[in-house]
Parts: C-alpha cells; sequence; structure tokens
C-alpha cells in the first residue's frame, strides 16, 4: 500500500487520529508541522534562547525520537541547547553531541514513583538546572494524550496543581516549563520510534497510582476513539484555566497554579526524601 500523503512511498503506518496510512518521512514530517505549530502559536522559544531539553525516564524511545524532531528547530532558531538524559541510559543519546552544548546526567532517588509524582520530579530538577545553565527555557517530551490525563485527573480532585500538567507551559521567575509536543499523540511518537529502530530495554521509575490506574482505565480506551473529544479537551484546558487557576500562587519547584506553595505533590516529594531527589553530573 502506498502513502496516502506522498503517493511515491510505502505506507507502514495507520495514524489512527488522522485515518492516513503513512510513509514514515510523512509520519515524520506531520510531528514536525504540529510541534512547529506549538512553537508558533505559544511563542515560548525565542531565537537565541538557551534551552534544556530533559529526556524521561519512562519513555526513553519516545525522548530520542522527540530529539530528533526538535533538532532541526535547535539549527532553525540557533538555540543553545543543553540535555538532561537518565544516567542509565546515557548511551542512547550519544548521536547528538554534536547539537548540545553539553549532555548531563541524572538519576532519581526516589523510587518508583506515581506518574503525576514523576513530571513534577522532572520539573523541579528542570527549574533548577535552568538557573544554573542560565536557560530560559525547559522542554519536556509530555503527550497529548498523557496531558488530557491530567486534565481530568486534576478536575476530579479539583487540584489546580494537577490540572496545570495539562498547561501548554508553565511560568515563573523567568523561566518557561514548556510542553512542544502538546499537539502531537503519543502512539506517533512510539510508532516512528519502532519505525527508526530506537526501542531499548530500560526499567521505568513509574508506577501508576490508584486513582492514574483508575482515569487511564476508564478514560484512555473513550479518549483513543475520539480525536475530537482529545482536542476539544485541549480547548476545554484553555477555557478552564482562566477560571481555575486565576488567582493561584505558582509552585516555585514545579511552576504549577497551586493554593499553596510548594504544591501538595512537590511539599510531600520534599518531604518523603531527606538525601534530595535526584543527583546530577554536573
Ligand atoms: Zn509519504
Ligand atoms: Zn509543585
Amino acid at each position: 500500500m502506498q502513502c496516502k500523503r506522498c503517493g511515491k512511498r510505502v505506507a507502514k503506518y495507520f495514524r489512527s487520529t488522522s485515518g492516513e496510512v503513512l510513509c514514515e518521512l510523512c509520519l515524520r514530517d506531520g510531528i514536525y508541522k504540529q510541534v512547529r505549530k506549538y512553537l508558533t502559536l505559544y511563542n515560548v522559544v525565542k531565537r537565541g534562547h538557551s534551552v534544556l531539553y530533559v529526556a524521561r525516564p519512562d519513555r526513553v524511545p519516545e525522548s530520542v525520537v522527540s530529539l530528533s524532531i526538535l533538532k532541526r528547530f535547535v539549527k532553525a532558531l540557533n538555540l543553545k541547547l543543553y540535555l538532561l538524559v537518565p544516567r542509565n541510559v546515557e548511551s542512547v543519546f550519544k548521536e547528538f553531541e554534536g547539537v548540545a552544548e553539553s549532555i548531563i546526567k541524572y538519576e532519581l532517588l526516589l523510587k518508583p514513583l506515581t506518574w503525576l509524582e514523576l513530571v513534577k520530579c522532572l520539573d523541579m530538577l528542570s527549574v533548577e538546572m535552568c538557573r544554573k545553565l542560565g536557560c530560559q527555557v525547559a522542554l519536556t517530551p509530555l503527550f497529548r494524550d498523557e496531558m488530557t490525563l491530567f486534565a481530568v485527573l486534576g478536575l476530579l480532585e479539583a487540584a489546580p496543581h494537577i490540572f496545570s500538567e495539562a498547561l501548554p507551559v508553565k511560568r515563573g521567575n523567568g523561566i518557561s516549563l514548556a510542553r512542544p509536543f502538546y499537539y502531537v499523540f503519543s502512539s506517533d511518537i512510539v510508532a516512528l520510534a519502532y519505525l527508526n529502530g530506537a526501542y531499548l530495554d530500560y526499567e521505568s521509575p513509574v508506577r501508576l497510582s490508584e486513582q492514574e490506574c483508575v482515569v487511564v482505565k476508564h478514560v484512555y480506551g473513550i479518549l483513543w476513539r475520539s480525536r475530537e473529544l482529545m482536542y476539544s479537551s485541549r480547548k476545554s484546558v484553555e477555557l478552564l484555566q482562566n477560571v481555575v487557576l486565576a488567582n493561584k500562587a505558582t509552585c516555585r519547584y514545579c511552576l504549577a497554579k497551586t493554593s499553596m506553595d510548594p504544591c501538595p505533590i512537590c511539599g510531600s516529594l520534599l518531604a518523603k526524601s531527606q538525601q534530595g531527589l535526584y543527583r546530577t553530573s554536573d
């Protein structure tokens, strides 16, 4: 079967969100355009900025492929790029040595973490490293479907500090925590990683909490079958952020909107860990 978009190459992937069968190049190009849309619309990354890319320990191949997409913007926008990569899988990021200013390894000291705790941990680490390295922006590969789950979790709990994780960008103290894959579905990235042969064995530090399991079980199936719902949820988040998140403080650690600073999750993480939450090579 031929690719529906270019009509030239052999199709290798059925993209359920658009109903197209695509070749690897057209899939990559589609993702590239979604990232470009984010960067244009939210205007977080400016020409010449120093940016930090934070690879996820729970989605290593996806982090590699996401970085290969961002690489094009690094060159086009003349960005100074710092990479933060999990210590146990540092070798798979070797191919980016020429693109990055430096590659810093990190290790999480508290395991296992719930999914939300992991995101908060990475955001805390990002804020600290941005300050240290003089970066204006940290980029984390979180995907459309994951952020929709955060929106649902946050609404269920009526918790602004969870709901905040569904936002396209969190800001505070001159630093932005941006989600350049805001429009990208994780299934597309997983497929691209698979087609690139980027799969590998690694141990994820995440164990879903009881509530995360409930949300994933009951919401994911419905979301997956309805891209309208997934995209309209994005609109609802943007609408609700004005109401739910108005007049809220900012957590100094994860930059989420919150009723108390630090937010409950950062607060409990800090209380649980006496020796700190992470260790870096820099
Ligand atoms: Zn094609
Ligand atoms: Zn926080």
